[in-house]
């Protein structure tokens, strides 16, 4: 076997908590019945598959890895076995992915809604402030706007008590890994076929996943709407993308599929390049866009100077397809989605009693800071609260002990500052065993899930195009770790065995 590999196990103490847990957490595999060489086989084979179908990510170690395809490669991380979950709630966070769909666009339109309900936030916060000054300014722009794109991912995990599948967040921008997604389940399946009889597991039951071919599609059909033959695909990057290799497989099957080119320019690139015509086309030297697809911007490190907010605003005057839209992008932060959760605000955009009871089911308990009862809880029990602040990208959310901390605090200080996060019932998944693979090294950890669903919907004026789910990404993470991003270092790519 090769020396390269190591298996790093966990200590036994902690196996006899998992067998504690066996009852409520259906475990999948019988962790003891693999053996070491058996595991090294399987992580060895699991890497080489990796390494030979793109499973990939930048080395952090290397420092061209994020600007220089091909330089730097390291296997993206990964689960070696897909993590069991009940058929039920797959195919429920299925159904739910095109009422959200619906939900988000009809936000989207509400301008008042919008502004109101980020109104207390944007006195705090600058990053939300900025969005709204640009969503304000494009106003009267954006209402002729007539094709809208959302690729969206919805995030759930399952709460072990009540066995409800609860809503994490819904990412209308820079939703990531419908490339790498697709082929973490393609290496499980590929694991089960060599050695799913061994392990007693059948591979039929890792659902296909197709995120990156919808995804594609989802662009190739608003690139048609927007009937401009020689217009391309803008990607918005970031200057240092570790992640590329997950873009880089939707672009190229936009391109090999549908015959469809990308660019990819940074916000500063943009500002550089960009150019207005007076009815809208957006020209980057000299390049006509059609759609514009968003996988950075999300973040206040996005924007180190003014010139990538001047970019951000002069990619939202334009008539190019914006993936996501200002107000897409507005519709799909943390206050929203905790507004959203209050009584009777979802009929005012969903009409259909079933489709509104769905969705609701899956909220956790979300509240505002003005909520004085739910923050006296959640001083008394931090532990059972999440508190966060309007960003994307993980690593910004604040836990037990420092949520009973920064509320005193903000308590004391009695300013505004409050408005600037929101707080959300504590999710507690199962934890199973997992192994968990990054860097060429396995570890046997305890582990929990959270589940994504991509979607993708398509409008063009009253037409609906598309409105579907797309696929699956599967992340876990050991159970000790509070945040979850894949990219920011916490989690890894995992596929689901439907149980
Ligand atoms: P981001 O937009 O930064 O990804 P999230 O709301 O997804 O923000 O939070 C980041 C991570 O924190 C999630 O992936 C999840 O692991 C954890 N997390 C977020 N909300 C909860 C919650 N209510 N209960 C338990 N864990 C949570
Ligand atoms: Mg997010
Ligand atoms: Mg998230």
């Amino acid at each position: 076997s090769s020396s390269a590999l190591k298996i790093v196990a966990f200590n036994s103490r902690k196996v006899v908590d998992i067998e504690n847990h066996a009852d409520s957490a259906k475990t999948m595999i019988d962790f003891h019945s693999i053996d070491e060489e058996l595991l090294e086989k399987m992580v060895y084979d699991a890497l080489v598959w990796s390494s030979l179908h793109g499973l990939l990510a930048g080395d952090r170690t290397v420092q061209r890895s994020g600007k220089v395809p091909g330089v730097g490669m390291v296997h993206a991380p990964f689960a070696l076995l897909p993590v069991a979950f009940p058929e039920v709630q797959w195919k429920l966070a299925c159904e739910v992915a095109p009422i959200f769909n619906e939900l988000v666009d009809r936000v989207s339109v509400d301008w008042e809604f919008l502004q109101d309900s980020l109104s207390s936030t944007k006195r705090v916060d600058d990053f939300t402030s900025r969005l709204l000054e640009i969503h304000s300014k494009t106003l009267e722009i954006n209402k002729k706007q007539e094709i809208h794109l959302g690729l969206h991912r919805s995030d759930y995990m399952l709460d072990e008590q009540t066995k409800l599948l609860l809503q994490i967040e819904l990412n209308t921008i820079a939703s990531s890994f419908p490339g790498l997604s697709c082929l973490v389940s393609k290496l499980h399946r590929s694991l089960l076929k060599n050695y799913g009889e061994l392990l007693g597991l059948d591979l039929k039951r890792v659902p296909e996943n197709s995120a990156v071919s919808k995804f594609a599609e989802a662009l190739a059909l608003a690139w048609t709407e927007y009937n401009n033959p020689s217009a391309v695909v803008m990607v918005v990057v970031q200057p240092d993308e570790r992640n590329m290799y997950d873009q880089h497989w939707l672009l190229a099957t936009l391109k090999e599929k549908y015959d469809i080119a990308t660019i990819r320019k940074t916000l500063a690139e943009i500002d550089k390049d960009g150019e207005l015509l007076p009815d809208g086309t957006l020209l980057m030297s000299g390049q006509a866009i059609a759609i514009i697809y968003f996988r950075a911007g999300y973040a206040p490190t996005d924007y180190p100077s003014e010139v990538e907010w001047r970019a951000r605003l002069l990619l939202e005057q334009s008539s190019a397809i914006k993936c996501p839209s200002i107000s897409y992008h507005l519709a799909g932060t943390k206050k929203i989605q905790q507004e959203l959760a209050k009584p009777n605000v979802l009929e005012r955009f969903l009409e259909n009693k079933e489709e509104i009871a769905k969705l609701r089911k899956c909220f956790a308990g979300l509240w505002s800071l003005d909520n004085s009862e739910i923050v006296t809880t959640a001083i008394e029990k931090p532990e059972h609260f999440v508190m966060k602040p309007q960003r994307e990208g993980g690593g910004n959310n604040i836990y037990g002990h420092d949520v009973k901390e920064k509320l005193l605090r903000l308590q004391k200080e009695g300013t505004e500052d409050s408005a600037a996060y929101i707080l959300m019932q504590r999710i507690f998944p199962s934890v199973s065993p997992a192994f968990l693979v990054r860097d060429g090294i396995c570890h046997k950890e305890h582990a929990i899930s959270e589940l994504g669903v991509y979607s993708a919907y398509l409008r063009s004026k009253d037409k609906v195009i598309i409105n579907d789910q797309c696929g699956y990404l599967m992340r876990t993470k050991v159970s000790s770790s509070d945040e979850g991003g894949v990219a920011a270092g916490f989690a890894v790519l995992d596929s689901i065995y439907l149980t």
